[in-house]
C-alpha cells in the first residue's frame, strides 16, 4: 500500500469542456492531499460510437485491427484534454496512451485482455509529482499494434493499473452516485447500496448494471482492489465494492436489473436426440457464440424445441450459422430480438425458499408473461418482452424492498 490513488473518469463525466474542468478539479483536490494521482479516462460520451460509425461509413466490414486504431483515438483525445485542463489549474500533468502507460495485451482485437503492465513509465511520472492521465480501454499486443479491451473497457484499465501499483484505492466517477438496488431513473424507490461484495457486484454488472464493467470487477476481486463508485458532480458518499461487507449491509437481494441487449434463438422440430441438440450448441461454440439461458421442451407431437439466449450483437450470426449448416430446416429457426432479461441478484437467495414464488407473484400482478427462466445460487433471471422489462424490474423490486 502506498500513496497512489487511481481515479477513473467515464465518458459521461467528461462530456464537454465544463465536465473536463470539473474532473480536473477533482484531481487537484486529491493531489493536494499529497497523493500520487493516476487518472484513467474513457472517451467523451458518444465518441466511441461516433468513431465506429465513421469506420462503418467507409466499409461494412472494416478489419478489427483498424477498428481498434480508430476507436482508441477517443481515449487519446480525452486524455490529452484532461491533462491540458489539469495543467491549466497549475498542476504538472502528462497524458499517456495505453502503450506509453505500459499496458500489454493479448492480440484479440476488440476484446483484448491485459496480460501485463510495465509500470516503469507510470512510476517515473508520479515520482516527479506529475498527475498521469492514462487513456483507458487500449493497450498494445506483442507486435506493438493497438488493441482495445471491449466496450466499457476503461474500468478494466483503471483496476489493472491500481492492482499493478498497489494503489490505495480506485475511484470510478460517473453520472450516478453509486450502485442502486435498481436503476434509480426508472425505480424511484431504489436504494443506494453503501457496501457490496465482489460476488454480488460481479453478478449485477454481468446482468445489466452498467456503472461498472464486469471484467473490471472480476479483476478487482482477483487483486483485492477496493473500488469506490461516486458521482463527479456531487459529494454524496458512493458505493464501496470490496471483499467483505459489514453484516448490516448484507442483504437477501442486492439488486434487480435488466439487460435488453439479448435475443432468443429457437430451433424447433428436432427429434430430440442429444446428438442433434449437441450440433446446435456445437455450432455456437465453434463460432465463439456464448449461449445463456437454455430451454428444451418436448411438444405434443413428440418433437423437441431448443431455445436459448445470446447477446443481441451475436443474434444474426447465430441464426445464419444454424441456417447455413444444412442440418436444420430454415423455417424452424427463429431469432427474436424483442426480449430482455430481468434478473434478481443476491447471495442470500440460496437459503431462502419462496424467491421464485415472489417473483412470479409480482409479475402476474402486472400481467407480465415469462418466456424463459433460469436460476442459480445467486441469481434468478426471467426473459420477458422488451416492452415489459422496466415494469417487471419495478414490480419485482417493490416485492422485495
Ligand atoms: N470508450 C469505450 C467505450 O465506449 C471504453 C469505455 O468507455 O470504457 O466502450
Ligand atoms: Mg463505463
Amino acid at each position: 500500500m502506498n500513496n497512489i490513488t487511481v481515479l477513473k473518469f467515464g465518458g459521461s463525466v467528461l462530456i464537454d469542456d465544463g465536465a473536463v474542468k470539473n474532473a480536473a478539479e477533482i484531481i487537484k483536490k486529491e493531489y493536494e492531499k499529497g497523493k500520487a494521482v493516476i487518472a484513467v479516462v474513457s472517451a467523451q460520451g458518444g465518441m466511441t460510437d461516433a468513431l465506429l460509425s465513421e469506420a462503418l461509413r467507409l466499409s461494412d466490414k472494416p478489419s478489427k485491427r483498424e477498428l481498434d486504431v480508430i476507436m482508441s483515438a477517443g481515449e487519446l483525445l480525452s486524455s490529452s484534454k484532461l491533462a491540458i485542463a489539469v495543467g491549466n489549474i497549475g498542476i504538472k500533468s502528462v497524458s499517456l496512451s495505453g502503450f506509453q502507460a505500459g499496458i500489454m495485451t493479448s492480440s484479440a482485437n476488440g476484446e483484448a485482455r491485459i496480460k501485463d503492465i510495465d509500470t516503469a513509465r507510470l512510476k517515473k511520472e508520479i515520482s516527479e509529482r506529475k498527475v498521469v492521465v492514462a487513456a483507458g480501454f487500449q493497450g498494445v499486443n506483442r507486435h506493438g499494434d493497438m488493441t482495445t479491451l471491449g466496450r466499457g473497457g476503461s474500468d478494466t484499465t483503471a483496476v489493472a493499473i491500481a492492482a499493478a501499483l498497489n494503489a490505495e484505492k480506485c475511484v470510478v466517477y460517473s453520472k450516478v452516485d453509486g450502485i442502486y438496488t435498481a436503476d434509480p431513473e426508472k425505480v424511484p424507490d431504489a436504494r443506494k447500496i453503501k457496501e457490496i461484495d465482489y460476488n454480488n457486484m460481479q453478478e449485477l454488472s454481468f446482468l445489466g448494471v452498467k456503472v461498472l464493467n464486469p471484467r473490471a470487477v472480476e479483476l478487482a476481486r482477483k487483486y483485492s482492489v477496493v473500488l469506490e463508485v461516486r458521482s463527479a458532480f456531487s459529494d454524496a458518499d458512493g458505493t464501496v465494492v470490496k471483499e467483505e461487507v459489514s453484516d448490516l449491509e448484507k442483504m437477501l437481494i442486492s439488486g434487480v436489473t435488466k439487460k435488453s441487449s439479448i435475443a432468443r434463438i429457437t430451433v424447433s422440430g428436432l427429434k430430440g436426440t442429444s446428438g442433434e441438440v449437441f450440433s446446435v450448441f456445437g455450432l455456437m461454440s465453434q463460432n465463439n457464440i456464448n449461449c445463456d439461458i437454455i430451454l428444451q421442451t418436448t411438444e405434443k407431437d413428440g418433437t423437441t424445441d431448443i431455445a436459448f439466449t445470446v447477446s443481441e450483437s451475436n443474434a444474426d450470426a447465430a441464426a445464419e450459422i444454424l441456417k447455413n449448416s444444412g442440418k436444420f430446416d430454415e423455417k424452424d429457426i427463429l431469432c427474436d430480438k424483442s426480449v430482455a432479461k430481468v434478473s434478481v441478484v443476491g447471495a442470500g437467495m440460496e437459503s431462502h425458499p419462496g424467491v421464485a414464488a415472489a417473483i412470479y407473484e409480482a409479475l402476474s400482478e402486472k400481467n407480465i408473461n415469462v418466456i424463459m427462466i433460469s436460476s442459480s445460487e445467486m441469481r434468478f433471471s426471467v426473459v420477458v418482452k422488451k416492452e415489459d422489462a422496466d415494469s417487471a424490474v419495478s414490480a419485482i423490486h417493490k416485492r422485495f424492498y
